[in-house]
């Protein structure tokens, strides 16, 4: 069985960013990746302007008393010219008028009968913020493959920019199985359950911008051969949950292989999620989950998003590991590594984290309330408290 590393090696090199872009409006980017690099059309500074409110002076002039003659707010466009012993008012945000050598804080000056008298030292330039002293018209502001997360949108709003060129949206298909499951909320036979991974897997595909549909086939082979040739057809990467395993009612892999998808691994050494299946069919990419709702969302954070954000042109599409101090003592059988609910403390000067007490991949309460993975390596038996572990923050949004 191949390691976890080996296993998100194998997909990051299967899934390829798509190659077709297109030009939407800046309102419905978030968290596209970029498909061509943030070049500047504005100087930021777009003029000198003052970066408080206070009094334009020369000086030449301090520290006064100076006579009140004018003022500038923010977007004021007729500008009084500094010319004599004299003193501006200006506001945050406005041009600085010829002659100003620099603005004084407002806190800074005593006011008197119009006229005010600057207290203490004030250096040439204070408070004025310049002209393109953070990037000139024609400069490079961010790298293609950038996500557009707020404060990039904000950058691409600051230079006028209302559509933006993507990676077109990623679709993908989610084909979940069981004859036991019940997909409407209608009533429970003694022996079924409400299906739900269509529900979280459908928010955390949505969620990365990418498109989704749904399907459920009940554990028959001519109808699941069916519902998954239709998904191939109609997406990019098609992730089926349940039925993956060595059931006897375990049909998706066998299909799969029917259908002409190349398996390109089957099973990995975690838990939860041993039976996880990649596949791949000319570009498209197949991903076979457990049912086990816990499993599901545990290896579409692990392997499916990293995947989906790659196809979307996102550089380092995994994201990060990060060392945390494990707050209590944690067993498991040596062999497999181990992927356990946590939270996280990051209030101390060292990250912290807690794991859950619900571990097994039924146990579905527990993964709502987590916000990290704690990564227990395959030979590690008893990792005591103390320990320096490895978590993988848990991201649902878009960002
Ligand atoms: P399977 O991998 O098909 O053997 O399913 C493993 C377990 O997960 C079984 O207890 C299933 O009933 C449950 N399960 C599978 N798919 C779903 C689903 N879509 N929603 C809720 N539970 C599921
Ligand atoms: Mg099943």
């Amino acid at each position: 069985m191949i390691t976890f590393d080996e296993a998100l090696r194998i997909v990051l090199a299967e899934a390829t960013p798509l190659t077709e872009t297109h030009e939407i409006a800046l309102d419905h980017a978030l968290g596209r990746g970029m498909a061509a690099p943030l070049v500047a059309r504005v100087d930021n500074p777009r003029f000198d302007n003052s970066a408080v409110d206070g009094y334009g002076v020369r000086l030449a002039d301090l520290p006064g008393p100076l006579p009140l003659v004018g003022a500038v707010g923010a977007g004021d466009a007729e500008l009084d010219r500094l010319d004599r012993p004299a003193a501006l008012r200006i506001l945050t945000g406005a041009p600085v008028p010829t002659g100003v050598d620099a603005v004084v804080m407002q806190e800074d000056c005593r006011v008197k009968g119009g006229a005010i008298t600057v207290v203490g030292t004030v250096e040439m330039g204070a408070n004025i913020r310049r002209k393109g002293e953070e990037y000139r018209v024609g400069g490079r502001l961010l790298p293609a493959g950038t996500q557009i997360t707020p404060p990039v949108a904000g950058l691409m709003a600051t230079n006028g920019i209302e559509r933006v060129e993507v990676r077109r949206e990623v679709r993908v298909a989610v084909v979940t199985t069981g004859s036991e499951l019940v997909t409407t909320g209608g009533n429970l036979g003694p022996t079924q359950i409400y299906e739900s991974n269509s529900m979280a897997l459908r928010f955390a595909v949505r969620s990365l911008g990418a498109s989704v549909r749904i399907e459920h086939v009940v554990d028959d082979e001519t109808l699941t051969r069916d519902v998954l040739s239709k998904a191939l057809a109609s997406s990019d990467v098609v992730v089926t949950t349940g039925g993956v395993s060595v059931g006897d009612r375990d049909l998706v892999k066998g299909v799969l292989a029917n259908l002409g998808v190349e398996e390109k691994f089957w099973r990995i050494n975690i838990r939860p999620g041993k039976p996880v299946y990649f596949g791949k069919l000319g570009r498209k990419l197949v991903f076979g989950l457990p049912g086990n709702p816990v499993s599901a969302l545990v290896t579409f954070h692990l392997l499916v998003r990293p995947a989906l954000r790659k196809m979307m042109g996102i550089v380092d599409p995994a994201g990060p590991r990060l060392p945390a101090i494990l707050l209590q003592t944690l067993t498991k059988a040596a062999g497999r590594a181990e992927f356990i609910r946590g939270r996280m403390d990051a209030s101390g000067e060292r990250l912290k984290v807690t794991p859950d007490r619900a571990r097994d991949s039924h146990m579905v309460g527990g993964i709502a309330s987590a916000d990290c993975l704690i990564e227990l390596p395959a030979e590690a038996e008893t990792v005591e408290a103390g320990t320096l572990v490895r978590v993988i923050p848990l991201h649902w949004g878009p960002v």
